[in-house]
């Protein structure tokens, strides 16, 4: 077992010792709403609720936790007492004493239990579960900025040259190898993860390369470079175990798109959970067992703060919890639903409700799905990812791009919103920039549209390679691109937006045996100077107009475009 998941495992045996030593504490509650409801011969329908909301909690989290028997008792309890709750009528002496039965019942369960339960391992110093999360998450942001390494194999300088130049534009680090020992050498010490050749030095009939055949490539991505491009070739090329083959001259653009795929940096998101859910512990054990199979939970006990969580945490699906003392989730489910940009985002019931009239009056109400407590870890897993999966493909339909993958038009609109609300919340600045390809019109006239398409899909790899993972970039308009850099004052913004100008305007374009390059202009605007987003949205535009008019290729702030 790795140590993340060993952690895991603690917290949860943890939590399940938390829960049993809080079981007598609810069942006191319990008794004592219980009596109210007996006792006082006038029907107490508040202290029925209540009582049956706790009891409804046993029901669902009991064999959550492996007890199973907690379950089943404080289901038949519930039972009857929804029967009363539906009446609006007080037990009588009969059924006052089928009650107390059935309470005994539930209470020689966690008895029985307190007896066999190991008492609880003393706490120990491990971090709190918001830091245990927060760890995960940094963990993960280290391993994105990781740098990758690429070897190229070629006896023509300038070409190694002019590829390495490019990737490097692109974020890799290139070494560069005149002959198979050179490269050899490397491989002995290191396995490489890509290699990018000649295809002549992988040819059956090449004596090092044979020579050499000990030295382990199976780790290793393969890119073999040709000038032809018929069928003996690219079938050598397989015979060498080659990933990938592409013919000279090499296209960056679709050379870096391979790399791209082989290391996928910016990686899989983890699926963004918020679970709600007014029981501490019962959400602790989801989000526990969300986190050990990968994904990224978000845990809010009160059902309202839930605007800020949809905002901070963006969720890829709800879980939500079915009666909670503030609201209940189906109202919740509409509060949700109203609002745009949450119209497509599964919620899914996680509850004790086993009814199936009261399921399917909830699914009526904006919800995607019914899972029942107690729910096995591997069932819970299993139903949220194939949802996840499937929500974000649809999604990306939605909100992306279809050319260059990036935020569409009104997504990137929509997630300035949101993100300038969020800035105003934290006090920190944001910066927002557009930028638009210079002379564009003349690259499509000159080189034909496909050409063009490609120098628009090389400036949003750039620009998605180069920005951090934080920030958002969206396809504007046709070669306009609009990029949120949240935290981001306007000095840092210039500083990265000029990185980008200068690695775009090194990038070699390839049309056939021509290259060229291309510039674009950016304007940017601040937070700290216009408080809404379409305020932002006209200044940072004014700005991109200010740079096209001082001469192009420039990066231009709305403060040098005031007065213009
Ligand atoms: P400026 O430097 O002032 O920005 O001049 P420009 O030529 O870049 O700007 P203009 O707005 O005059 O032309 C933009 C051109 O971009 C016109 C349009 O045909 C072309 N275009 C828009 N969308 C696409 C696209 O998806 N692919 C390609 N290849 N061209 C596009
Ligand atoms: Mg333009
Ligand atoms: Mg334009």
């Amino acid at each position: 077992m790795n140590q993340a998941v060993q952690n895991i495992d603690d917290a949860l045996k943890e939590l399940v010792n938390n829960y049993v030593n809080h079981l007598p504490a609810k069942l006191v509650e319990i008794q004592w709403l219980l009596k109210t409801v007996i006792k006082e011969k006038l029907w107490q329908e508040q202290a029925a609720k209540d009582c049956t909301r706790y009891i409804h909690n046993l029901a669902g989290s009991g064999a959550t936790f492996g007890f199973e028997h907690i379950s089943t008792h404080a289901k038949n309890l519930e039972k009857l007492l929804n029967k009363f709750i539906e009446d609006k009528k007080c037990p009588n002496s009969e059924e006052e004493s089928t009650i107390i039965k059935l309470y005994n019942n539930l209470k020689n369960s966690v008895t029985e239990l307190k007896k066999s339960e190991p008492e609880p391992k003393s706490k120990s110093n491990k971090p709190e579960f918001a830091e245990r999360i927060q760890q995960h998450d940094s963990i993960k942001n280290s391993l994105s900025q990781t740098t990758h390494s690429v070897e190229i194999l070629s006896d023509s300088i300038t070409e190694a040259n002019i590829i390495a130049k490019q990737l490097q534009t692109f974020g890799y680090l290139v070494r560069e190898h005149k002959n198979l020992e050179s490269l050899y050498a490397i491989l002995n010490s290191q396995p490489a993860e890509v290699v990018i050749a000649d295809i002549q030095f992988f040819n059956k009939n090449n004596q090092r390369y044979t020579e050499n055949a000990a030295i382990d490539w199976h780790n290793t991505n393969l890119i073999l470079l040709s000038n032809a491009n018929d069928i003996h070739t690219r079938l050598e090329a397989i015979h060498a175990g080659a990933r990938f083959f592409i013919q000279k001259p090499v296209d960056t653009n679709i050379l870096v798109q391979k790399i791209d795929s082989i290391y996928s940096p910016a990686g899989e998101d983890p699926f963004r959970i918020l679970i709600v859910d007014d029981s501490a512990n019962l959400s602790e054990y989801f989000a526990l067992t969300l986190q050990g199979a990968g994904m990224n939970p978000m845990i809010i006990n009160n059902p309202l703060k839930i605007d800020q969580a949809l905002i901070d945490h963006n969720p890829d699906l709800i879980l939500m919890d079915m009666y909670m003392p503030q609201c209940t989730g189906m109202e919740l489910a509409q509060v949700i639903r109203q609002q745009d940009a949450y119209v497509s985002v599964p919620i899914v019931y996680l509850s004790a409700e086993t009814r199936t009239e009261k399921q399917i009056e909830a699914m009526k109400l904006g919800a995607d799905d019914f899972l029942t407590k107690p729910i096995q870890p591997d069932h819970l897993i299993s139903a949220v990812s194939s949802r996840v999966k499937r929500y974000r493909i649809l999604r990306s339909l939605m909100v992306r791009d279809s050319l260059t993958g990036l935020l569409n038009h009104t997504s990137i609109k929509e997630r300035l919103e949101a993100e300038i609300a969020r800035a105003y919340r934290d006090k920190q600045p944001l910066s927002f920039a557009m930028v638009d390809i210079d002379n564009f019109k003349s690259i499509n006239d000159r080189y034909g549209h496909p050409i063009g398409d490609r120098v628009i899909v090389s400036l949003s790899q750039l620009l998605r390679q180069r920005l951090r993972r934080s920030d958002s970039v969206g396809r504007y308009g046709g070669e306009e691109f609009g990029i949120i850099l949240p935290n981001t004052s306007e000095k840092n913004a210039i500083q990265a937006m000029e990185t980008i100008r200068n690695l775009f305007a090194s990038i070699v374009q390839q049309y056939m045996d021509d290259t060229f390059s291309v510039t674009f202009s950016c304007g940017i605007a601040s937070s700290e100077d216009f408080d809404s987003a379409s305020r932002l949205t006209e200044a940072a535009d004014k700005a991109l107009y200010e740079a096209k008019r001082q001469g192009k290729n420039r990066v231009v702030t709305n403060k040098n475009a005031d007065g213009y």
